[in-house]
């Protein structure tokens, strides 16, 4: 029997056009809930024209009331050049920042008012992102909590669960770490094989995590464990909330090349938590895990650039500086990098409109996006290096242990990287976590493509 080819990959506009021929109506924009980002179609053959990338006038009157709350809040001089802090200071701006952004009740501020956020709808949100960025003031508590664990237990938790939870995710006192990798369970996670058992009212838990990044300062660990060894590989699967501080839990450091040991080995040997911190229903682990790996690949969708468009201008500066904009090679890969920085901008735009609109070509986006800036960004540190030559290998960094955050560029006590040297290690792991760069194109291959499956390699004997 011949194979069928794969149906030719649709674009966003040929797919509006196919669904409505299908339908048989004229295809048109959908329009965007509560007004927002809008594609402009054309009804005599369904084509996107442009896009109409201004907000709501909603949205721009709750922009200028961020605005002037960051205006009024800021440290004086925030921003402006030559504006530093020493680490005393800093340390002293992070835990105000975090009472005044609680006070003002802008950390997960889209969560529902009867949990304490402030109900903002996803252009508010947006609009809240970007004001942030735009001033490049930190809108965090703890990544973990906020990003990952928050979002998935509103969605899966109990009311007790939530009750327990979400006021120390938001007020910041609660410090969390993400349990999913083993030794041999990374991309291939279903394979993991911690066990937990049910002993009384509670699960005893034995097994190994690895690369469990803030583990050593974590109160909690969002932890997935095998609770039906017996089931198939991705069913069995429970997702625990355990407590760390336990005599039945260590926590090893990885030391990395420069010296920090941001991530750990975490052992469990006969380490407990109580029956009910089992979120989504015992053996549905898989299903909740993906829905925090969701949140974790789909987040910043029109502020994740400004970063590195900020880091390029540093860049750049650099470049001229040391004359090195001079030769050919570097304007070129500087100009690419900047279209690269561009596309990223767009892309972001493309993926809020998809939000707003709800036409749901998450996936193909999400992964996308991550396969895209993870490699942008390691390709434009690589352009940093080879712009500074020899003097990107003299530290001078100095040691700063005042930001907690696990995004945290800084210089280590015994290996003083800059922010230039910092960012550029740690690019090296943007194609790995959150789903690997490879498994990225896995997703869009199979999934979005329709391309045959990968076939699996299986072990031969020699
Ligand atoms: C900075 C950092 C922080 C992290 N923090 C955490 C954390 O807090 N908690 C946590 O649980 N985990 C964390 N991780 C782990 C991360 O999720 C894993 O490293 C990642 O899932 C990859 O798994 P692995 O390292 O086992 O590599 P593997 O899965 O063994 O992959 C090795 C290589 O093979 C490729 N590969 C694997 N399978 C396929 C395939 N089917 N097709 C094509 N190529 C394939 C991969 O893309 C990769 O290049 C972190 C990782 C890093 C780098």
């Amino acid at each position: 029997m011949t194979a069928q080819p794969p149906p030719p990959p649709l674009s966003c506009a040929n797919r509006v056009r196919r669904a409505a021929s299908a339908a048989g109506r004229p295809a048109r924009a959908p329009r965007a809930a509560g007004g927002g980002l809008r594609a402009q179609v054309s009804a005599a053959d369904g084509t996107v024209g442009r896009m109409d990338l201004t907000y709501p006038p909603e949205a721009e009157a709750f922009r200028s009331v961020i605005r002037q709350w960051l205006e009024e809040n800021l440290p004086e001089g925030w921003g402006s050049p030559g504006f530093t802090m020493t680490k005393e200071e800093r340390r002293a701006f992070n835990d105000d920042w975090v009472k005044r952004l609680f006070d003002g009740g802008w950390i997960c501020a889209s969560w529902p008012t009867e949990y304490g956020g402030k109900g903002l709808s996803l252009l508010e949100q947006v609009v809240l992102n970007e004001e942030f960025a735009r001033v490049n003031a930190p809108l965090r508590a703890d990544f973990f909590g906020d990003t990952l664990v928050g979002p998935t237990l509103l969605q899966y938790g109990t009311e007790e669960q939530k009750k327990e939870f979400i006021p120390r995710i938001l007020n910041g006192t609660i410090a969390w770490c993400q349990g999913f990798s083993e030794p041999d369970a990374g991309s291939d996670l279903a394979s993991l094989k911690t066990r937990a058992e049910l002993d009384g009212d509670e699960w005893v838990i034995n097994g190994q995590k690895v690369w469990t990044t803030q583990a050593q300062f974590a109160d909690f660990a969002f932890l997935l464990a095998r609770t039906d060894p017996d089931a198939p590989k991705h069913a069995g699967i429970s997702y625990l909330l355990v407590p760390m501080r336990q005599p039945g839990i260590e926590v090893r450091p990885i030391q990395q090349i420069d010296g920090s040991a941001d991530f750990n080995e975490v052992f469990f040997t006969n380490a407990r938590c109580p029956r009910e911190n089992v979120v989504g229903g015992v053996n549905n682990g898989w299903t909740v895990a993906m829905t925090t790996l969701g949140f974790e690949r789909g987040s910043s969708s029109t502020t994740g650039y400004r970063r590195f468009a900020r880091e390029l201008d540093e860049i750049r500066a650099t470049a001229r500086r040391l004359g090195r904009t001079s030769d050919p090679l570097i304007r070129q890969r500087l100009a690419t990098a900047w279209s690269k920085i561009k596309i990223m901008e767009i892309n972001g735009y493309r993926t809020l409109t998809d939000a707003l609109n709800g036409t749901h070509h998450t996936v193909a986006l999400a992964a996308c996006n991550k396969m895209y800036w993870s490699e942008t960004h390691q390709e434009t540190m690589e352009l940093a290096m080879d712009i500074l030559g020899m003097g990107g290998q003299v530290l001078t960094g100095t040691f700063d242990d005042s930001d907690p955050s696990p995004m945290a560029r800084r210089g280590r006590r015994d290996y003083p990287v800059d922010e230039v040297q910092a960012s550029f290690f740690f690019s090296r792991s943007e194609t790995i976590w959150g789903g690997a760069a490879e498994i990225q194109r896995n997703i869009v291959g199979e999934r979005v493509l329709g391309l045959p499956k990968e076939p699996k390699v299986e072990a031969t004997s020699a």
